[in-house]
């Protein structure tokens, strides 16, 4: 950028133009949320695409979204995985076939199975353990409120396990509507990975309330990295004047990181990357976090803070709050494979 000018430990730092001065907030400071980005499932969801690309070579199908981020998914395009919204003709028989980090119905995979696809299923093993959750109470003759959000694939996946037994609650007023007799003998709740803790604590008390002998899994179904990625963003939140949230439009658990934030007064936006920061934003803004949701890779952040460092902002610093120890296998198939061209090579 020729001709910028920073000033020392300022707020701003002019470009100038021919015939014209831009002023360019710069903060202080710039933090960054720890854990933050990258959850073990999307980890692994990704590599098993990735792997599967160099096992059995292009063109490799994925229905759906691998996860909910526009980079990651663009990226595995351009290394030739071809994304369908379903099983349709479009899919050749034997096809390699990837499922995606927020599962699928047995009715997915009976079709698949029909269509002769050779499927590897990258579901995330929390995901993998409600939908076992759900079978489970289903067998027992429980009927189940799930909380979550209509039309999000994980909840298509999961109700598809047990769709006779299963009634699904977005919100408090949601409880407050159901036409449930209350002395229902076997109720019980679930829920999907990657709500509001807040919110999702808030809706099973109130189905406690309302139905008393409600039972619910023995952990929450809120897995690990949501539940981290919203306590990191609330620390953050109270130490900063705005907390930019890098993820996409429809991933869950980085909308999640958006309310929570401002839930707690502070002014939070949901970016896909640092071109979409309206400098508007950021005008007499001290203090910026980052944090960023479970599918956004790194280098997003690194992007964005390249930004405010290239107007001078020299403070930026990791506000740890937990730290992450959690890794997936890849998917059998996948390891199997490798093994046997492993071998083969010796
Ligand atoms: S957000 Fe949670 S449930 Fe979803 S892929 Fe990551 S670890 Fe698994």
């Amino acid at each position: 950028m020729s001709g910028t000018a920073h000033t020392t430990g300022a707020q701003t730092a002019q470009v100038r133009t021919i015939g014209r001065v831009t002023t360019l907030a710069t903060p202080q400071t710039v933090l960054l949320a720890s854990p933050r980005g990258y959850c073990a499932g999307v980890d692994r969801a990704v590599q098993t695409v990735e792997r599967a690309l160099d096992l059995y070579g292009p063109p490799v199908y994925v229905r759906k979204e691998i996860v909910h981020n526009k980079h990651v998914v663009e990226s595995l395009r351009a290394r030739g995985a071809i994304f369908v919204d379903e099983l349709t003709d479009e899919v050749p028989e034997g096809a390699i076939t990837v499922f995606s980090a927020h599962g699928v119905s047995p009715a997915v995979h009976a079709d698949a199975e029909q269509r002769g696809l050779r499927t590897i299923d990258a579901t995330c093993p929390l995901v993998t353990k409600v939908h076992r959750e759900a079978v489970k109470f289903a067998e027992e003759g429980y009927h189940m409120i799930l909380i979550g959000h209509a039309g999000h694939e994980e909840v298509e996946g999961t109700m598809g396990e047990a769709p006779d037994h299963i009634t699904l609650v977005e919100t408090i007023d949601d409880v407050d509507r159901l036409e449930i007799d209350p002395d229902t003998e076997k109720l019980a709740y679930i829920s999907q990975t990657t709500l509001s803790v807040g919110e999702t604590r808030e809706i099973i008390t109130r189905l406690r309330e309302r139905f008393t002998h409600i039972v619910g899994p023995r952990k929450d179904d809120i897995c690990y990295a949501t539940t981290n990625r919203q306590l990191a963003v609330k620390q953050l939140a109270e130490q900063c004047d705005l907390v930019l949230v890098i993820g996409s439009q429809n991933s869950s658990n980085s909308l999640r990181l958006v309310d929570v934030t401002r839930e707690l007064g502070t002014d939070s936006y949901l970016i896909d990357n640092a071109s979409e920061v309206d400098e508007a934003w950021l005008t007499g803004r001290r203090t910026i976090g980052i944090t960023s949701g479970a599918s956004a890779p790194d280098e997003l952040v690194e992007q964005l803070v390249d930004v405010f460092r290239s107007r001078g902002t020299t403070d930026v610093r990791e506000l740890e709050v937990i730290r992450e120890d959690v890794r997936f296998m890849l998917p059998k198939t996948i390891r199997v494979e490798q093994s046997a061209r492993d071998a083969a090579q010796v």
